[in-house]
């Protein structure tokens, strides 16, 4: 049936079509309740474009055929932004990982992963502003279509406010995207374009020096200004990540000094294992102002199985950790539900909470402008769906738990 398919791409670009390979695209990190596995699709097949030309050529089968394209990076973001709703061809862009390093800037492909882009830099006495915990594994691109924040957040804020221009393809051919034409991108989860190529600001690769405090959250609000990044973890957090059982503050600055004994290692471990995410467990995600941080922390603190806050320049990150039963993932949402009723909201959009996208109108009519065939990740970022509609379903049941 898709033969047709298959022969236009296997002209095009390296195509993956065994089932067993198809089966592992079907999911990113995000941990999917069996019951909803239905609404899940195998994509037709998978392709690796090598340059620019194969993924211009593979967007025209894409629209020749209007069957949808996914892009994926390495599918750590969590939030189902990779996972097919529809039949479609899964765009991995494992083979885009070129960095040229300029005076502050470098230009990086978007399948480079994170720290492969640190480590090259810091071969010219550069270094990553911002990163997400996941830099082993993940992607430029990733990180870009979800606007992450991470290490370094503090002081340079999410990675959008870091990118100067994109490269992206779509159905029109290649474009420069610069200034306020990014919004449409950044954190858009690839339904308006493919990321090829970013240019992101650097910092000089000055030492970091950390120190830690034990102290309560109140306190951590107080101690973080002037530092290059901070994160709190409560005692709960602490021993489950087996790093000892008080509420604990790391903060790290830029330049040369001592760093304490606890701060090395946890700055040391700032890149969170894979390993260390367990099948009982999930993490809610919610941005909260600072002017209302400290009422979220402690409501959080009585539905949530531990915390842990990440401070960027103008919000913090809450990640609460929760059980994997049908009551712990209402608590998940009310976490989300604390953080709006307090300004603040849900960390990102992908799959599950496209109705919660603050600039869903201006994005969908771009959208209709660029891919007015809906084939760019449908289904995605502000665009309903099943999940979606499910999250919006639970959310009414909040005041069960
Ligand atoms: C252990 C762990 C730690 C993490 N730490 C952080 C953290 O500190 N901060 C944070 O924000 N997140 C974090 N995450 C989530 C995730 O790792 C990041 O968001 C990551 O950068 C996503 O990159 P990826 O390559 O895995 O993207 P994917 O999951 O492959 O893709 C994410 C979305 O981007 C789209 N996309 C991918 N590539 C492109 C492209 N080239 N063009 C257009 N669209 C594209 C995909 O379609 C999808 O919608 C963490 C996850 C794990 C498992």
């Amino acid at each position: 049936m898709h033969d047709p398919i298959y022969t236009a791409l296997s002209g095009v670009s390296k195509l993956e079509t065994h089932p067993g390979i198809l089966s592992i695209y079907k999911y990113d990190f995000l941990a999917i309740p069996k019951r909803l596995l239905r609404f899940v699709k195998t994509p037709i097949c998978v392709v690796q474009p090598k340059n620019d030309e194969e993924v211009v050529k593979i967007l025209e089968i894409s629209e020749r055929f209007g069957i949808p394209v996914i892009t994926r990076g390495t599918g750590t973001s969590g939030y189902g932004g990779c996972v097919p709703l529809e039949r479609c061809i899964i765009v991995d862009m494992k083979n885009f990982n070129r960095v040229v390093i300029q005076d502050h800037t470098a230009v990086v492909e978007s399948g480079a992963i994170w720290l492969d882009v640190e480590s090259y830099a810091n071969k010219f006495g550069k270094a990553l502003r911002v990163y997400p915990t996941s830099a082993t594994v993940s992607t430029v691109g990733g990180w870009i279509a979800q606007n992450g924040y991470g290490i370094g957040s503090l002081k340079f804020g999410s990675i959008g406010e870091n990118v100067e221009w994109l490269e992206v393809a779509d159905y029109n051919g290649i474009k420069l995207i610069k200034g306020d034409k990014l919004k449409y991108y950044i954190g858009a989860f690839g339904t308006t374009g493919i990321i090829l190529r970013a240019c992101i600001r650097l910092r000089e690769a000055t030492p970091i020096r950390s120190s830690t405090f034990e102290c309560s959250f109140e306190e951590a609000l107080r101690k973080i200004d002037g530092a290059y990044h901070a994160n709190f973890k409560d005692r709960c957090h602490m021993k489950f990540e087996r790093l000892g059982d008080g509420d604990v503050l790391l903060v790290s600055y830029e330049g040369e000094g001592e760093s304490s004994e606890l701060g090395e290692i946890l700055w040391g471990r700032r890149l969170r294992p894979l390993k260390a995410l367990t099948t009982d467990k999930i993490y809610s995600e919610a941005v909260v102002p600072y002017e209302n941080a400290f009422e979220f922390y402690k409501k959080a603190k009585e539905i949530s199985l531990g915390l842990e806050a990440i401070f960027a320049s103008n919000c913090v990150i809450f990640l609460g950790l929760f059980g994997r039963n049908l009551k712990q993932y209402l608590k998940a949402l009310k976490f989300v539900k604390i953080a709006e009723n307090l300004g603040g909201g849900v960390y990102t959009t992908g799959m599950l909470f496209p109705h919660k996208n603050k600039a869903k109108r201006e994005l969908k009519e771009y959208k209709n402008s660029v891919d007015p065939e809906g084939l760019l990740n449908p289904n995605k970022a502000f665009q309903n769906n099943a999940f979606s509609k499910i999250m919006k379903i639970g959310e009414r049941f909040l005041w069960t738990v």
